[in-house]
């Protein structure tokens, strides 16, 4: 049977990053810049104020103080979105509020607070200034020519903001890929409806899709298929003509009814491997056709779950460009003793991860680690992950593996 490592690994080498698109900018968040941007223009394209106040000459604010103000006369005022219509000489100053344009002439601005308004339009000043004070320069932010963002950069709120102050409308990133989702078995129905006895409801469906998007991917919905081998190989030949990837749920394990990788073998794919030495989600099946990637997973829903974000999730991101598409690991103590057997494969138990008091990692156990059991993922956030053969106690130190679909930009 294959080691976690090594089915990580193939799957890994399997994966091929997708085609970059130029996407609209909105839909660009949180992908991959597949090219560096460039700035096309300064930012802030001019001279600028950063607060409301008055632009004037620093010479005139010479010795000015609380107790010795100086005067100065307003000689006009400029709103932000506006331009002054004079320019600014010795004795004059122009009202100005922030984020307009700094005037001609002047060569600070002072903060209306230290101002004071005297008769005949003059103002008194009480704070001597330096030239440049209260400026913010065109280009301060960034400079006209200058790689403002750098391939790979996974696009941030704050990345769009420059991106859209600089006027891109569109960028080149990785598109999200198209994952096809098919659930096996004949006690499946939709979820609207009430299961008659022995039946369920297909489930894993909507989980996987809801994986899918939370790692960046497409879900496309393929539906069901029954326990009946040429409807599920006709379904995997057709949902992968339409999409990038293919994961199915249910019938891989070695019950009569398990027809997933005699299916696969009638489609045509070819196998990379089939069981993989963990718990849960053992009968994992990997396999590659026209250069797609097949996961067929269990149908067990937290095995399904934990094998999707052990495998097809750092497929997932590699395919968007994402540089690191490794999981995240930590340690921390054990606070309870965990109710597991030993197992000869490695275990990975639904745990809650915090700081202590004292700043010190603790983790523990959430709940039931059945393979069919989902209610101990509700407070979960990390893995603890036990190595082969071993049953650690409380007060020992574990290791522990964090969902790398949201730490992956750290
Ligand atoms: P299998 O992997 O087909 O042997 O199924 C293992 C267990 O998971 C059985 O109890 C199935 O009824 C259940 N199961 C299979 N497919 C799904 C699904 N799509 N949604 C929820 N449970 C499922
Ligand atoms: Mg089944």
């Amino acid at each position: 049977m294959i080691s976690f490592e090594t089915a990580l690994e193939k799957v890994l080498q399997n994966t091929k990053t997708l085609e970059a698109e130029n996407l609209p900018l909105l839909e660009s968040c949180q992908r991959v810049l597949a090219a560096p941007v460039f700035a096309r223009e300064n930012l802030p394209p001019f001279d600028r104020s950063p607060l409301d106040g008055y632009a004037l000459w620093a010479r005139d604010t010479e010795g000015a103080a609380a107790k010795y103000p100086r005067k100065v006369k307003v000689v006009d005022s400029v709103p932000a979105g506006s331009l002054a219509e004079v320019a600014v000489f010795p004795g004059m100053a122009v009202r100005i509020m922030t984020g307009a344009p700094i005037p001609r002439g002047a060569d600070c601005v002072i903060r209306q607070e230290n101002t004071q308004k005297a008769e005949a339009g003059m103002i008194l000043v009480f704070e001597e200034l330096q030239p440049g004070a209260n400026i913010i320069r065109a280009g301060e932010d960034v400079k006209k020519g200058d790689a403002t963002l750098a391939a790979g950069d996974v696009l941030s709120p704050g990345d769009i903001g420059l991106l859209a102050a600089l006027g891109h409308t569109s960028v080149p990133v990785f598109p999200p890929p198209k994952v096809g989702i098919l659930a096996t078995g004949s006690e499946l129905v939709e979820i609207f409806e009430k299961p008659p006895k022995g039946k369920i409801r297909n489930s894993n469906s909507y989980m996987l899709a809801a994986l899918v998007r939370e790692y960046g991917g497409a879900p496309v919905m393929a539906g069901v298929c029954e326990d009946n081998i040429e409807d599920i190989s006709r379904s995997i030949e057709k949902i992968l003509l339409e999409t990038d990837i293919l994961i199915t749920t249910g019938g891989v394990s070695v019950g009569d009814y398990d027809l997933l990788p005699d299916a696969l073998e009638q489609a045509g794919a070819h196998r990379l491997f089939w069981k993989v030495a963990m718990k849960p989600g053992t009968p994992l099946l990997a396999a590659v056709k026209n250069n797609k990637l097949i996961f067929a997973l269990s149908g067990n829903p937290a095995a399904c779950l934990i094998t999707f974000q052990q495998f097809a999730g750092p497929c997932l991101l590699k395919m968007q460009g994402r540089r690191d598409c490794n999981h995240k690991w930590g340690k921390a103590v054990l606070t309870e003793n965990i109710d597991v057997r030993k197992s000869s494969h490695l275990r990975f138990v639904r745990g809650h991860w915090r700081y202590n008091a004292e700043g010190v990692p603790e983790v523990r156990a959430t709940g039931s680690q059945k393979p069919g059991v989902l209610s101990s993922f509700r407070n979960h956030n990390c893995y603890i992950v036990l190595q082969e053969k071993t049953g650690p106690c409380k007060g020992d130190w574990v290791r522990v593996q964090f969902n790398q679909a949201v730490t992956a930009n750290i």
